[in-house]
């Protein structure tokens, strides 16, 4: 029987062993771990990537998303807009720089934030919204930077999930003061282990963010702010650097093989996600379908061989971390039915056709009775 993992790193890491091979060799030769020559070579090249002025490496998303609210100096007393729908890391975000994260409600067809309900849940207090390109599809950032314009408040993308997701041609991650972006190894451009940055064009954003992720010290035993120790390590900065100049060519093959599941999945059942265009691109973090009977879906295809996720099955004012937001069920209806309906199916680089066409089949053939 044919099985088709979840997600697999198999044909990306060999394709390019040899390389991640030289970038380990070379970081043992160099006897050095911290803060060297392969973090500040990243650096450089992921902001030529995202033509951004700096980018500073941090020790995973969740920490490129707080240091950036420090940074801005958003604290315990303020509001940060959120979107409902999203990986909990972004509001987790919020409540770490000591802020409360306010939830909004999400576009169905998009899943990203819906624009026009933000205005509703602004306050004297609110101080910034987190604009996330959620699953790899560019947000709304004209909408979403006019109401920040409107009520002078910081915009911070969340680009955990838009490794080079364009947004009418231009790459995401300076649309706002900031973006933060993750490298865990799932995402479009994952090392191999933990990692972060944080992408921005405001000199005093980056040299915040760098002094707090290095214990709050601008030299060396000299400390100014209490920070944290968030750092981008030398070898995963190495792979990263091996791993950048083939970004494009993944997210393309995600592409291709959305356009694939988008042609030929075909089952009036299941609710496709909206194509890539060129306003609003999406390079395919996942691919979510939705469908009234999920659960059933999800079992049907796992009996097939077929690996899937929910992204996510229980939205963030659902959780029992949240409680104290006191967010009743019903509240944010949308986020709510994405969360029943919403099934992740297999996306990744090096899916073969004979996989792909199998996922497709296999789709065709659920039935709903
Ligand atoms: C993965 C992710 C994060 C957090 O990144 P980590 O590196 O896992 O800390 C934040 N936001 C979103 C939308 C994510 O998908």
């Amino acid at each position: 029987m044919l099985k088709i993992p979840f997600v697999s790193f198999e044909k990306m890491h060999t394709e390019i062993r040899n390389e991640l091979d030289e970038a380990y060799n070379n970081v043992l030769n160099k006897n050095y771990y911290i803060h060297g020559s392969e973090c500040a070579e990243f650096e450089k090249n992921f902001a030529e990537y995202c033509t951004a002025k700096y980018c500073v490496g941090v020790g995973n998303g969740l920490d490129a998303l707080t240091l950036i609210l420090r940074a801005m100096n958003i604290r315990c007393g303020d509001e940060v807009i959120v979107p409902a729908n999203t990986y909990i890391a972004t509001a987790l975000a919020v409540s770490l720089a000591g802020a409360t994260p306010v939830l909004v409600d999400p576009d169905i067809r998009t899943f990203n934030i819906d624009v026009d309900k933000i205005e509703e849940k602004i306050t004297d207090r609110t101080k910034a919204i987190i604009a996330v390109h959620l699953q790899g599809r560019a947000a709304d950032m004209d909408s979403i930077c006019a109401v920040a314009k409107k009520y002078n408040l910081k915009v911070i993308e969340d680009a955990a999930q838009a490794h080079g997701t364009r947004y009418k041609g231009k790459k995401v991650g300076t649309f706002g003061q900031a973006a933060g972006f993750s490298f865990y190894p799932g995402k479009n451009l994952g090392a191999l282990g933990d990692g972060g940055c944080v992408v921005t064009n405001d000199e005093k954003i980056a040299e915040t963010v760098r002094i707090l992720s290095d214990y709050g010290s601008d030299y060396k035993y000299h400390h100014i702010f209490k920070g944290v120790n968030s750092r981008l390590d030398e070898l995963q900065s190495a792979f990263l650097n091996v791993k950048l100049p083939y970004l494009d060519k993944w997210n393309a093959e995600r592409q291709r093989i959305a356009d694939c599941y988008l042609q030929h999945i075909t089952n009036p059942a299941i609710v496709l996600p909206l194509q890539s265009d060129d306003e609003f691109e999406h390079i395919y973090h996942v691919f979510a379908i939705r469908c009234r009977q999920r659960d059933r879906l999800e079992s049907y295809l796992k009996e097939k061989g077929i690996g899937t996720l929910k992204h996510y099955p229980v939205p963030i004012h659902l959780q029992q971390a949240y409680a104290d937001l006191n967010i009743p069920k019903g509240s944010l209806p949308v986020a709510e039915e994405i969360s029943h309906t919403i099934l992740s199916i297999p996306m990744y680089y090096g899916m073969t056709d004979k996989e792909i066409d199998f996922v497709i089949q296999s789709l065709n053939d659920f039935s709903c009775e």
